[in-house]
């Protein structure tokens, strides 16, 4: 049995030693659909790249350890990850979920799920009370994000997963706007944590990768029987990605946490922003439970133009040079969003400015840039408005 490792010493390591064949230092890229049997039936140790591979093993071991986890499942994206856990439902059973998901997810519940017979409700469930009020007899998964997206909405884990405990439902926590460096949600109670590793993890924007860490051995083996029976993996080489993302997590999100807290001090006293939404400042409503849960306050920040029009905030957008007009997030590089017409374009004009998200909201993925050119960009952008 090995030494207890700390956190960054499992990103490094946990997973991967020295190849068994070749001694590379680096887990191979494991190119390969089918492996020999050393006798009719009987794999060695693996068998068929849909159900598992090397490469794909050691980057569900890195995740695993992160999350504190005995077992990690890794997906071809974010949403098959969500997906497989959501296979495991029945028709009438329901998902009661936080009011601010990712929008890929509202889908899969909402359009594919809906119809199949698998209700979702949607609640805020900052208040406690609110989400004991929205169990009903069939409430069989929770499903969470904190901070949420764009607005940093923070939910105690703790006390939500007491709530589904009582009423015998399981937790989900989409944990990829923290990652395990701030917030570890198993150790809160959640019986499942999901990744988009397309995100942080994987940490370049250069590929697409979801994971689901659990404790439960019973979720483990229908999660990989999920996997095996509907195959949506990641290739060798995306493990391999993903994998060296991995290693750096740790080093990456110090610098993400700490560029993201300059700029929401920078924004929060600029005269032409009205509010910031970052979990860091002792304004923010989540401050206190984020304070008890994660280590840290994470790089996304959103904040809102004073009296802004829609073609001020455009213009906003169009006066940046540094920070990049996308969606998505956690990547090295500063990325800025504009909710209203990307990734919340979906959601109906009046819902969507009821749930705060006015025209006027921005939102930022802080990168790994010098803070001062990322300051001295936002103030120029802003300056336009
Ligand atoms: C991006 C994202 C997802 C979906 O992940 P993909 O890898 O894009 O499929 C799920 N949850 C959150 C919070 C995300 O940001």
């Amino acid at each position: 049995m090995k030494r207890a490792w700390r956190f960054a010493t499992q990103a490094v390591h946990a997973g991967s030693g020295p190849d068994v064949h070749s001694g590379a230092v680096m887990m191979p890229i494991y190119q390969s659909s089918t492996f020999a049997q050393s006798e009719p039936g009987i794999p060695r140790s693996y068998e068929y790249g849909r159900v598992s591979n090397p490469t794909r093993t050691a980057l569900e071991q890195n995740l695993a350890a992160l999350e504190g986890a005995t077992h990690g499942i890794a997906f071809a994206s974010g949403l098959a990850a969500a997906d497989a856990i959501l296979k495991c439902l029945r028709p009438g059973d329901h998902v009661l979920c936080s009011n601010d998901l990712y929008g890929g997810s509202y889908r899969l519940l909402r359009s594919v799920y809906g119809p199949l017979g698998i209700r979702s409700s949607f609640v805020d469930m900052r208040d406690v009370d609110r989400v004991g009020r929205a169990i009903g007899p069939n409430t069989k998964l929770f499903w969470l994000e904190t901070p949420g997206n764009p607005l940093l909405h923070v939910i105690d884990i703790a006390a939500t997963a007491q709530v589904a405990k009582r009423h015998g439902a399981h937790v989900v926590v989409d944990n990829t706007f923290a990652t395990p460096f701030l917030q570890r949600p198993l150790e809160l109670g959640a019986d499942l944590v999901l990744h988009s590793t397309t995100k942080y993890v994987g940490g370049h924007s250069d590929v697409i990768g979801g994971a689901i860490c659990t404790n439960n051995a019973q979720w483990e083996t229908r999660l990989r029987f999920q996997v095996k029976c509907a195959g949506a993996v990641p290739g060798p080489m995306d493990c391999f990605l993903l994998l060296r993302g991995a290693k750096t997590l740790h080093v990456r999100m110090e610098r993400h946490c700490a560029n993201a807290r300059h700029l929401a001090a920078f924004l929060g006293q600029h005269p032409k922003v009205d509010r910031v939404y970052y979990p860091g400042l002792a304004s923010h409503p989540g401050y206190e439970v984020a304070k008890h849960q994660m280590s840290d306050f994470g790089g996304m920040i959103a904040f809102t133009l004073m009296a802004a029009t829609l073609e001020d905030t455009l213009r906003v957008l169009a006066g940046c040079e540094v920070f990049t007009l996308a969606e998505s997030l956690g990547g090295v590089e500063s990325l800025i969003g504009h909710p209203a017409t990307m990734t919340h374009a979906s959601i109906p004009r009046e819902e969507r400015i009821a749930a705060g998200l006015g025209d006027n909201v921005l939102r930022l993925s802080v990168g790994l840039e010098d803070v001062r050119d990322l300051e001295n960009d936002l103030a120029a952008a802003l300056a336009t408005a």
